[in-house]
Order: C-alpha cells, then sequence, then structure tokens
C-alpha cells in the first residue's frame, strides 16, 4: 500500500500499489491492483481481507500505477544500455543492480528503508519478474475485479494493452454473483477488452454449504453467472473446497454430489480444487474450536476429490495444484486424463496403513509447506510438539497414530496457505 503522505517524489513515482493475495499459477504475471480488498468479505473460511474495508481505486490512479511500471521499464532499459545486458540473467541480479543504481529511489542501506523505498523494492521486484517472463501476462487485484463498473474497467484494460501491446492474457479473481450481475453484453465486452481469465471460488454447490458458510450466493446463481462467463468468450478456473461440508456425513455427500453438478451445469475451462485448511485467523477456527464445526480428516477429502472428479460429465482441465491437497500434483484433461487421475487416488488409498501415514506427514513437513510456515514465523513450540508426537506415534506404530498426525497437519494448514 502507499503511504498517504509520501515523502520522496522521485520514490513514489515508481511505487504502484500492490494487495495481500498473489494467485497460484500466475507467477509470471505483473500484479496490478484495481480495487482494493473484498466486496463480501463474509466466508467463514477465509481471513485474507478481514479487518479491512473495501475500496474502489479511481481509473486515474489505476493509470498512474500502469505509467509507474511503463517509467519503471524505461529505467531498466537505460540502465542496461549503459552497463549492457549479460545475457540470461536471474530477476534478483536485475534487482540488485538497479537498487546498487538508484539509491535515490530504493535506498542503498537495506536495513534502514523507508516505508516508500521498500514499496518501490516491492514495485521493482514485480516488474523485473514480469519483464523477464516477456511481459505478457496481467493479475488484476483484489478479491473481485468485477465489481468495478464495466465501462471503467473496460477503459483500464484499454489502456493497460495500449501501454503494454505485449500483454496476451489478464486474470482476475472474481465472485459468482457479481459474474451473475453482468450482463453478458458487458462480459462480452470486457473480453474484448482483453479480460481473458476469471478464477472463481465456487467452493460448493450445496445451498446448505454456502449458506453455513457465509458465501452470500446459493448454487443458481453459480450456475448463471459461470455459464455467463464462459458464453462471453473468458476462459473461468472454478475453485472447488473438498472438506467443506465438515466431517463425512449426509451433507459431504450432498457437498460433493452439489458441487459436481454446478460444474457440470457450468462447463468451466478449469476445475481447481483446493482442499479446506481452517486457517486461524478465520471465523471458521473459532465455530471449529467450540465445537460447532467439525473439521474433515484428509484421507476424507482425498475421497471427496474422487468423488466430485468421479461424477464430472464434462471436458476441462482438472488440478489439485494447492498446497492443501495431500496429493498436490495432479493435472490433466479429463476427457483424456480422468481414469489415470482416478486411479492415482486410488493408489493412495490402498497404501498399507502405516505406509499411507507416513507419505501423508511427509507431505507436509518435507514438500515446502513446513517451510513456508517457518518463513512466516509461525512455527511455534505448540505445533513442534504436535509434530513431535505425530513422528513417535508414527515410529511406535501406536493406535493413534493416525489421529495425531491429523492434529498435527491441521495445525500446520492452520497457520495459512503457501
Ligand atoms: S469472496 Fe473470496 S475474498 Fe471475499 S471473503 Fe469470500 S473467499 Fe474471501
Amino acid at each position: 500500500m502507499i503511504s498517504k503522505s509520501c515523502r520522496n517524489p522521485d520514490t513514489c513515482n515508481y511505487i504502484i500499489d500492490i494487495g495481500p493475495m498473489g494467485p497460484i499459477g500466475e507467477g509470471e504475471a505483473l500484479i496490478l491492483r484495481v480495487t482494493r480488498n473484498c466486496p463480501w468479505n463474509k466466508c467463514l473460511f477465509c481471513p485474507t481481507y478481514k479487518g479491512n474495508k473495501f475500496g474502489h481505486r479511481d481509473v486515474e490512479e489505476i493509470k498512474r500505477d500502469i505509467n509507474a511500471v511503463k517509467r519503471i521499464e524505461n529505467l531498466i532499459k537505460a540502465t542496461f544500455e549503459k552497463i549492457g545486458w549479460p545475457g540470461i540473467i536471474k530477476p534478483e541480479i536485475v534487482n540488485m543492480i538497479m537498487i546498487r543504481s538508484y539509491p535515490e529511489i530504493y535506498s542503498k542501506d537495506d536495513h534502514n528503508l523507508t516505508p516508500e523505498n521498500y514499496n518501490a523494492r516491492l514495485t521493482l521486484n514485480n516488474v523485473v519478474n514480469w519483464i523477464l517472463y516477456g511481459k505478457k501476462r496481467v493479475f488484476l487485484q483484489d478479491a473481485n475485479s468485477l465489481f468495478m463498473r464495466p465501462n471503467k474497467l473496460i477503459e483500464v484494460l484499454e489502456y493497460l494493452k495500449a501501454t503494454f501491446p505485449t500483454i496476451e492474457t489478464v486474470t482476475s479473481y472474481a465472485r459468482s454473483k457479481t459474474c451473475a450481475q453482468r450482463s453478458l453484453e458487458e462480459l462480452e465486452e470486457l473480453h474484448k477488452a482483453g479480460l481473458s481469465w476469471l478464477f472463481v471460488g465456487i467452493e460448493s454447490g450445496c445451498d446448505e454449504v454456502l449458506k453455513y458458510m457465509k458465501k452470500g450466493i446459493n448454487s443458481r446463481e453459480h450456475i448463471e453467472g459461470g455459464q455467463k462467463v464462459m458464453a462471453a468468450g473468458i476462459h473461468l478456473a472454478a475453485f472447488v473446497m473438498p472438506g467443506l461440508a465438515g466431517k463425512n456425513g449426509e451433507l459431504t455427500e450432498r457437498h460433493v454430489l452439489e458441487t459436481s453438478r454446478v460444474l457440470n451445469e457450468i462447463k468451466p475451462t478449469e476445475v481447481r480444487i483446493r482442499s479446506l485448511a481452517v486457517l486461524r485467523d478465520s471465523p471458521l477456527y473459532l465455530r471449529w474450536e467450540s465445537g460447532e464445526f467439525e473439521a474433515p480428516t484428509e484421507d476424507q477429502m482425498i475421497d471427496e476429490i474422487g468423488m466430485i472428479i468421479e461424477n464430472l460429465n464434462f471436458n476441462c482441465i482438472i488440478e489439485t495444484l494447492q498446497m492443501t491437497n495431500v496429493l498436490f500434483n495432479l493435472r490433466g484433461e479429463l476427457s483424456v486424463e480422468k481414469e489415470k487421475i482416478l486411479a492415482n487416488i486410488a493408489s493412495y488409498k490402498v497404501l498399507p496403513p502405516l505406509e499411507r501415514l507416513r507419505f501423508k506427514l511427509n507431505r507436509y513437513l518435507s514438500d515446502g509447506y513446513l517451510e513456508f510456515v517457518k518463513r512466516w514465523g509461525k512455527f511455534d513450540s505448540q505445533l513442534s510438539q504436535l509434530i513431535e508426537k505425530a513422528k513417535e506415534g508414527l515410529r511406535e506404530e501406536s493406535p493413534d497414530a493416525e489421529t495425531k498426525i491429523e492434529q498435527a497437519i491441521f495445525a500446520i494448514k492452520s497457520k495459512g496457505i503457501p
């Protein structure tokens, strides 16, 4: 966030506003903020924008950010024309050269950065990365860019593409409700202006689950919004959340079947599966603590993934490339790879019990999740004890090993999502 009282005008010319959420798979994209936070902000499982008020950004303000990106690009070009481009080069090296070349913008002192210097470095990071990936993708922040009036969003998209003709793909998050509220013509205009992908959190197709989770939408609106996006020619990635109905029961079955039904009606370009993590900062965590919400086990969520996929009857890309899934590396075109993906899930389920427990625990201890928790400074003694107990249970093959492992995984996931 840019400080309102930017003290150094030189530095402020090289800063853009960047929000908190970087989506998975958008590592090559320029992050451009067109609205701030989430206009809904009530979903029980989501802590991302809680405590922050939604805000529109003026078109002129966003254009200033686009101009700042151009200014940084020009500065990088001028710098490397002077010193010579050394060929294939890592973003960290370009950043370092820029920071050293322009101490008046980025400061030469790493330890006493002003908020402006810090934001200028953050912006530089964003722009350098994007340039090195060929300036092809842009991701519009924050939670629901479609909430912006269509004519204003179109003006931003046109200005963006006129300033950077290399841009091929523009992506954003959106709520189904807002998609449903837009007319087909408005969505078609947005597509024509360059909006190529919308990422929409469907989470569940079951009205009871949606209501409990305060998603603010029902299955009919999900279908209406999704179908309109697809009809307008915009690619749709639909996110769904196994585990959202809580511990296995009749509601879980409806959650799975209704989610598949809604997806079958929408036929999105991609289905992205993101198993539930009950995050410590979310309202859902309080309900779990009070005993009102019973958390699902990891194996239950794997079963749900299998059932959702089993019940899909259209072609799309399906993927589980989210760190909250135990099996987080499944991806394929459904018409070609459905059986293979289901076979992968089945082969996990038939592992001998101890091997399955080991796989599950290692998945969260060794595949990067725990590293992120440590990097965020959220690895505490309580978590350390739970992990040790889980390891001990596994080592001693104790009857409650599975419970201990589930408790450790739950605690790791509650710290955040990498
Ligand atoms: S709409 Fe999205 S960003 Fe907003 S509260 Fe719900 S899950 Fe979070």
